[in-house]
């Protein structure tokens, strides 16, 4: 919140919606070119996906710190500063597990170029060609192949092959072999160049640095304001609306203190632009109605598919228990599913799990050992549960995945000192994506997404939409594409 000393003005030249990475880093740029910024968010702490929680007296778990393509350094170090940059260290001990193979890697092209030839038995000329291929896709190509139609060229038949390849991305992006092919290519060769990395430090450090960031180069921000309607005058943005209901979300981190309710609430500001970082269908249809848009928009935006969602286990060791990091690495995709399909790794009945283990060495000077598993899901499934069978449910889920754990940290049960589940519900209540979306929506949202200002001049969005775009590094590099676009709208206007 701002203090007393500095303000909120009845004005701004923008105001964005949001405080996901794609909305910070938007946010930071034009505050750094000299825009007055508001940054308005819902929540109490900023961050959206990019997050974390506390428990108990010393215990603290990542939501999304899994990992992210070596391209982050440079993001950061060009659109915030070097010292966030110089965090960013890579995770070198990447497991696989599943009945068709047992594997480790660096998780870039050389590893995965040798697996390839010597333990998958492929022609080296066929490897270096997908590389090449993959590498060389663009957001200009038509996006007609699919992402099968791209595997059964280069490896057809070979399911083992497309498991190594493709299952990791899923969980990175949850793009599927029926998306085009292009929103693969260009994640699988970002996460090819250089391997998978995280910020040492962790998300709360991560968050702390950018907010600093945010304040230096004289951006507004107001947590707890949910804005509920852009106001379009005359076909044109002219300001947004902060609701004056906080969201009654339960700020554990606050430790029984109560969250300050927004300045803001129930007001209305003015400004020349807006960014919207929440999401895509939200927007157009919640935030500013859909009687502002053409025809043709509404047909199209209503026809963008969201995303799946996730669920998570989130468990900490008792003090003085470790995982044998041998055994465990850094993350490990594991499966029990005869092979790779995609309806299989959004089922209730869960065959698939990614866990993240994090070390000590996470948060230099906390003597933590936690793991996160993550699967992918469908909001469905659990929306509409009534409460009792949603409890039940969530403590299935937990006690499976630790079932799934023993395999790795033998004895888990008596090890574990805190153990806490989240579903695709819990991913909609903390950031208000439709259905929980872990990643925004299908491919087709980019081109909704980047036509905005055609239909009402100065409304943009940025954030997680069509696979690519989402993702720590997606999420960045889409907000440094929309605060570019701002700029000259603000410019000329
Ligand atoms: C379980 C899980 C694991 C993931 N793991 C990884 C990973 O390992 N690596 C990786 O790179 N990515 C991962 N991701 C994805 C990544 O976290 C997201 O793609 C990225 O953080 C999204 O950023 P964003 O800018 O789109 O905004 P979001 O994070 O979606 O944030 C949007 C923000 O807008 C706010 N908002 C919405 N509506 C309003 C409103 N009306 N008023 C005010 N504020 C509003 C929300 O509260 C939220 O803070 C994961 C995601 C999930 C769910």
């Amino acid at each position: 919140m701002q203090t007393a000393t500095t303000p909120y003005l009845d004005s701004y030249d923008v105001i964005v919606i949001g405080s996901g990475l794609a909305g910070m880093t938007a946010a930071n740029i034009l505050g750094r070119s000299g825009y007055k910024v508001l940054l308005l968010e819902r929540h109490y702490k900023l961050g959206g996906l990019a997050t974390w929680f506390r428990r108990e007296d010393n215990l603290i778990f990542d939501v999304s710190l899994h990992g992210f393509p070596v391209g982050m350094i440079k993001s950061c170090r060009r659109y915030w500063n070097a010292d966030i940059a110089d965090r960013i260290v890579q995770l070198k001990h990447i497991h696989f597990d599943n009945p068709q193979f047992k594997l480790v890697t660096t998780f870039d092209r050389d590893d995965f170029t040798r697996l390839l030839i010597e333990r998958f038995k492929l022609e080296p000329s066929t490897v270096s060609e997908f590389f090449d291929t993959a590498r060389n896709m663009t957001h200009y190509d038509n996006g007609q192949m699919t992402t099968r139609e791209l595997f059964n060229r280069f490896f057809p038949g070979r399911d083992d092959v497309v498991r190594l390849l493709m299952e990791p991305i899923t969980y990175a992006n949850g793009s599927t072999l029926e998306d085009p092919a292009l929103t693969y290519g260009i994640v699988f060769s970002n996460f090819m160049s250089k391997g998978v990395y995280t910020f040492q430090g962790g998300t709360d450090l991560f968050i702390k640095l950018l907010r600093q960031e945010l304040v230096r180069n004289g951006v507004h921000i107001a947590t707890n304001s949910p804005v509920e309607k852009i106001v379009v005058e005359n076909g044109k943005i002219a300001g947004v609306r902060v609701s004056d209901h906080s969201l009654g979300l339960k700020p554990l981190e606050l430790r029984g203190k109560t969250t300050p309710a927004s300045e803001l609430g129930g007001k209305t500001i003015r400004c020349r632009s807006v960014l919207s970082n929440g999401n895509l269908k939200g927007t157009i249809f919640n935030l500013v109605g859909k009687e502002h848009f053409s025809a043709d928009f509404v047909e199209e935006a209503n026809a963008v598919r969201l995303n799946n969602s996730s669920t998570q286990v989130y468990m900490a060791l008792k003090q003085g228990e470790a995982f044998d990091e041998d055994e465990c690495g850094d993350l490990y995709f594991t499966s029990t599913a005869p092979a790779f399909q995609t309806d299989l790794l959004l089922s209730r009945n869960i065959t698939s799990r990614t866990f993240s283990f994090y070390y000590p060495r996470t948060r230099p000077g906390v003597d933590l050992y936690t793991v996160v598993a993550s699967s992918n899901a469908r909001y469905e499934d659990w929306a509409e549960l009534p409460e009792d069978e949603y409890k039940r449910s969530k403590e299935d889920l937990i006690q499976v995945t630790l079932d799934s754990l023993e395999k790795y940290v033998p004895n888990i049960r008596d090890k574990v000192a805190y153990v806490e589940a989240a579903t695709p519900r819990t991913f909609r209540e903390y950031t208000d994506h439709w259905s929980g979306a872990s990643f925004g929506t299908k491919y087709e949202g980019l081109a909704v997404s980047r036509s905005l200002a055609q239909q009402i001049p100065g409304l943009y969005h940025s954030g997680s939409v069509g696979i690519i775009m989402s993702g720590w590094l997606g999420a960045v590099n889409y907000g440094v594409i929309a605060a570019n676009d701002m700029d000259s709208f603000l410019v000329q206007s």
